[in-house]
């Protein structure tokens, strides 16, 4: 099987059904309808690829389960992809643009508006020579992004179907909504998708997930001592200069756009308010928790000064857990992550090991007792015009995907 082609065939297929998940709907769920379309096509191809069991949740999820065709007893592994993309740039119909033998340089992605991918911005693709890449034509996402990821499951599971004397232990799939709204496996039913570990197909080119952040979420609440302006002279505290003074002091090191690698940071996002009260909401992100936990510290610290400064202002921090590092629970069962590293080892698959600078679905499906590290789907430059995957990487984590599920 020409696994290039079918990989190509199938993501092309994929990325034209859009499914952008909407943020400002994110009572309901799915947030957006146009994700049934995509959960239909998937449920349907899983019947004919003879999974059993085949079934769209009411939140739009599609399970499926491949039995095992080994005799001997082995563990039920689970892969999950989500069906949505983010909401811009997808206005436009998607046009996947096929690049093959990649040669180094830029990639042309629309002539008129003179708009290349250029691998001085995109690292990644300087370990891409020779790679066939999928891009966008420049006006949408691609989406691969995670139909990349949905392409390579469908992809080992057509391999399975055509190579019976693959022996293989039961296998569990699951394609969720809403991920790119941070509600990815939220809604995952846990009676019927249970395997003993599992691994999300939503990584970057080359990148294997070791971990990802705790994050925090802060609510500041600032108060001051109104009065009317005209004869405020000692008394005003206005709460609006206090937050302004907040956000201005806050060590620049401590934003994200001043860090990077294993450093952590508050990333203020939202402020709203008057003289009578500002709330400013902020995330807090840290790979170790005694990190994050003294990184708040200095928050409260910096508000206290101001509080000392501006006598009768008040400052209240309110911080709420949004999620937590896997690192943890994947060094205690070490299994999925061990099989994942030996196997690109074998099929000889270019990887870098590292924790990520987000949350993962995986994240949260091992806080509910299934250890679930992430393997790459191949792309990169995701979430804007700019995205771009590689399908001999995608080629790589369906062998790599085969490798982990073969009879040992
Ligand atoms: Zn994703």
């Amino acid at each position: 099987m020409d696994m290039k082609k079918v990989l190509y065939s199938k993501l092309e297929r994929y990325v034209k059904i859009k499914t952008p998940s909407d943020p400002n709907n994110a009572k309901e769920s799915p947030s957006s309808a146009c994700q049934w379309d995509l959960a239909k096509v998937l449920a349907k191809e899983l019947k004919e690829l003879g999974l059993k069991n085949v079934e769209i949740t009411e939140h739009a999820y599609v399970l499926g389960d491949l039995p095992s065709n080994s005799k001997k007893k082995l563990p039920a592994i689970g892969f999950i992809c989500h069906m949505d993309t983010v909401n811009p740039y997808t206005t436009n119909e998607i046009k996947p643009l096929l690049h093959k033998n990649y040669r180094g340089g830029k990639i042309l992605l629309d002539a008129k508006k003179k708009m290349y991918i250029d691998p001085a911005k995109e690292h990644a693709l300087k370990l891409a020579k020779g790679h066939d890449i999928v891009t966008s034509s420049g006006d949408t996402i691609l989406g691969a992004d995670d139909k990349a990821g949905i392409s390579i499951i469908m992809t080992m599971l057509e391999y399975l179907k055509n190579n019976p004397q693959f022996k293989h232990g039961a296998l569990k799939i699951a394609f969720t909504s809403d991920e790119e709204i941070g509600k990815g496996s939220k809604h995952m039913p846990l009676n019927k998708f249970n395997p003993k570990f599992a691994y999300t197909l939503d990584g970057l080119f080359g990148s294997v997930c070791t971990g990802n952040f705790n994050g925090n979420s802060l609510t500041i609440t600032i108060t001051g001592v109104a009065t009317h302006w005209g004869y405020a002279k000692g008394i005003l505290i206005n709460p609006v200069l206090v937050a302004a003074e907040l956000l201005t002091g806050w060590p620049k090191k401590h934003l994200p756009e001043h860090t990077d690698k294993e450093k952590g940071f508050i990333a203020f996002h939202d402020i709203s308010g008057g003289m009578e009260k500002v709330i400013i909401k902020a995330g807090a992100r840290e790979h170790d928790l005694k990190k994050l936990a003294a990184l708040e510290k200095e928050l409260r610290a910096h508000a206290k000064k101001l509080e000392d400064k501006y006598k009768g202002a008040k400052i209240v921090i309110e911080s709420a857990e949004s999620y937590r590092n896997m690192k943890d629970i994947l060094a205690k069962h070490p299994e999925p992550l061990n099989r994942l590293l030996k196997a690109l080892k074998e099929e000889k698959v270019y990887f870098k090991a590292a924790q990520v600078r987000g949350g993962t679905d995986g994240a949260r499906l091992s806080f509910c007792g299934i250890p679930t590290p992430d393997i790459s789907a191949g792309y990169g430059g995701e979430h804007g015009p700019y995205e771009w995957v590689s399908l001999d990487a995608m080629e790589g984590s369906v062998r790599v995907a085969l490798n982990i599920v073969k009879e040992k």
